[in-house]
């Protein structure tokens, strides 16, 4: 997808990744060996700039919120994930060419080739088509083959855009029969294709050596959150409603890892899960702080009419009107924009888009995705989900552990009720191994029926009911065994399953959004990138400069260094021989927003000039109102412009920018 960057130029991606990859930002994991695909190894850039991306993530969400950070294990048994429905549902669909072996995921395939026909058909009418980018180089020729120009009927290109805007909408018997209506093959080869199957998506292993304990590579770090519910409660003095955060690797087992960091196979993600009393409309507290905060949403009903327009509305009129389904959920979205802007994503490429009904899991009450515009299109990279009181509920239904909250309640609840007792004595003696078993039957019976069978206990002096595996599935209870009678009691503490909101963040695909919207070229010399990362979040944050290989300028340099550093200011020294606009245009590319020069009048009177990297402009000052002034600007007190004003600006020769 042809995209800009901020100054209006049309974005590249080639010279991007040639920057990427030549400053070490990240890297193939074990090339050497031939690499594996969905694989990658982050070098100082790239992990600097994560490191700080978290930081900032810390801050205004734990710190911010003041949430409960939990750091749990990766490795999880099976029956944890058994329960949480991931091992039963976590799949994609995968299709498979019998002959071949190539093995696609249905989805991807479907959307490649409909969107593949449609460039075909732009073609033959002659239109302007964008620069495709769902695969890389090579790798996408080799999957999609060249495009066909063709001209479609106007009817089939209606369908296919409507196709692809409900993609993934689809389950796998529904991308069966796409594939069999718009005749979908294997693109290399023409080849016949398997229907879709289901693919579970973890890793597989067993814990300790006998290896009589399956378990996974967590799929998402919630679950361990969950599991942790309890004591975390008791650990916030059981006062809800309050949030649990972890940040950490997940491991998915893509079927066809693409696109660099966007689909990979272990990647960091940062989750919180707030819960929150489902009674009362899910209030937040803070709602009123970000009700005008205005966003972008693509809601379900425009998707599926078979339009991607998003409306721009405030969170506060999103959720009067009912779009978003809960002021915590509203709160969660708006917190979310304000977050990716702080970090320096491009406001205008942010979009929340709703999720269709087949795309959410069963039991989510509703479900937005933060979806960022890069040249592989929109991409999801953060999923904010109403997880209702699923997860909980399964877990503790499963372990018998009480993962609920336990209040007193303001008014004591006056209860009427059904009440059925039985004779323990003469139970045990009747049923014998059978006993426990009818016990949980009765215990079962719910308050209509309990009210039924209480007349025929007085009408008949016994009664009939169902218990499954004893004798023929009836048993039949008399008076001398059971009493049902109608009693009141009064209810002084108020028991319920928390919902789960759950805001989830891939660090990663974050991490290549944000390089994509902060690169672009200067003017008239496209050879030279620059990232404009926002200070607070760039990977170094001063270039520190002497004008020449000259002794004099050697114990400055060191003295500014440790000065920085002292003050927590990551900085670095270039004294190489390359002239200094080569040495500042080096640092552009690896995002570092200012730069120290050091020159022959520094050595004289100890001042210096302080270079901005998106204007290339200069102040000279004292090495104390330099450094005061560096200081503001990383923490993000005070801006290069409010610097420019208040110091004076250095127009001199020595640079040769
Ligand atoms: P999900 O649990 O599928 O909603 O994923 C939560 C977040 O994790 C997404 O919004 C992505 O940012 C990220 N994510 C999911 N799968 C991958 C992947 N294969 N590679 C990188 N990031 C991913």
């Amino acid at each position: 997808m042809a995209t800009t960057t901020k100054t209006g130029q049309a974005f590249d991606r080639a010279s991007l990744e040639s920057v990427l990859k030549r400053r070490l930002f990240y890297t193939p994991s074990f090339e050497i060996y031939g690499g594996v695909s969905g694989l990658y190894d982050y070098g100082p850039p790239g992990c600097a700039l994560q490191t700080n991306i978290v930081d900032a993530w810390r801050k205004h969400f734990v710190l911010e919120e003041d949430m409960l950070e939990v750091d749990c294990t990766m490795l999880t048994p099976h029956e944890v994930l058994k329960t949480s429905g991931h091992v039963d549902k976590f799949a994609d669909w995968m299709c498979k060419d019998p002959k071949t072996g190539e093995i696609f995921r249905a989805d991807h395939l479907v959307e490649d080739v409909l969107e593949s026909r449609l460039k075909g058909d732009k073609e033959a009418r002659g239109q302007k088509i964008e620069a495709k980018g769902e695969e890389d180089g090579k790798k996408k020729k080799k999957k999609v083959k060249e495009v066909k120009v063709v001209k479609l009927e106007d009817e089939v290109v209606k369908e296919y855009e409507e196709t692809l805007a409900k993609i993934d909408n689809y389950n796998g018997e529904e991308l069966g029969q796409l594939m069999k209506k718009h005749d979908i093959k294997n693109p290399a080869t023409g080849g016949d294709l398997q229907p879709p199957v289901a693919f579970n998506l973890m890793f597989s292993t067993s814990i300790g050596p006998s290896s009589n304990l399956p378990g996974y590579l967590r799929p998402e770090t919630a679950q361990g959150q969950f599991l942790t519910f309890q004591k975390l409660l008791e650990f916030n003095q059981q006062s809800m409603p309050f949030a649990s955060a972890s940040i950490g690797k997940s491991f998915r087992n893509e079927i066809s890892p693409r696109a660099g960091l966007l689909r990979v196979r272990e990647f960091l993600m940062a989750e919180i899960e707030h819960f929150v009393d489902p009674e009362g409309g899910k209030k937040h507290p803070r709602f009123e702080e970000v009700k005008d905060v205005e966003l972008a949403l693509l809601d379900r009903d425009v998707q599926l009419s078979g339009s991607t327009k998003v409306t721009r509305k405030p969170i506060g009129e999103a959720v009067a009107s009912g779009l978003v389904d809960n002021e915590t959920l509203g709160y969660f979205l708006a917190r979310i924009q304000q977050f990716l802007e702080k970090i320096g994503i491009d406001k205008t490429k942010l979009r929340f888009r709703q999720h269709m009904a087949n795309e959410m899991a069963h039991y989510a009450a509703d479900c937005w995705d933060a979806e960022l515009l890069t040249s592989y299109g929109w991409i999801e990279c953060v999923g904010c989900a109403d997880r209702s009181a699923y997860d909980l509920s399964v877990h503790a239904k499963k372990t018998g552990a009480p993962l609920m909250v336990r209040e007193i309640r303001k008014e004591p609840l006056q209860i009427e009720e059904w009440v059925a007792e039985i004779d323990k004595k003469k139970f045990g003696p009747k049923f014998k191994k059978d006993g426990k078993t009818v016990e949980t039957a009765v215990e079962a019976l719910s308050q209509e029926l309990r009210e039924k069978l209480s007349l025929d206990l007085k009408n008949e002096g016994k009664i009939s009911i169902a218990v499954p595996n004893v004798g023929d599935g009836k048993v039949e209870l008399g008076s001398d065994l059971i009493t049902i009678e109608k009693r009141s009691r009064v209810e002084h503490t108020r028991e319920y399953i928390p919902n789960v909101i759950e805001p989830s963040f891939g660090i990663g695909r974050i991490f290549y959004a944000l390089v994509e919207h902060s690169y672009w070229t200067r003017e008239g010399d496209e050879a030279r990138g620059v990232l404009s990362f926002p200070p607070t979040i760039a990977p170094t944050k001063v270039l520190l400069v002497p004008l020449s290989s000259h002794p004099d300028f050697k114990p400055l340099v060191k003295r500014l260094s440790h000065k920085l550093r002292a003050i927590g200011v990551s900085n670095r020294v270039d004294d190489s021989n390359a002239s200094i606009g080569k040495r500042y245009s080096r640092n552009d590319e690896l995002g570092t927003p200012l730069g120290i020069t050091v020159d022959f009048q520094s050595v004289q009177d100890n001042t210096f000039t302080l270079r901005d990297r998106d204007s290339t402009k200069q102040v000279r000052s004292t090495e104390e109102k330099i450094c005061t002034a560096i200081k503001n600007i990383v923490e993000g007190v005070e801006t290069w412009e409010q610097v420019s004003k208040r110091l004076p600006a250095f127009e001199g020769q020595q640079l040769e920018d």
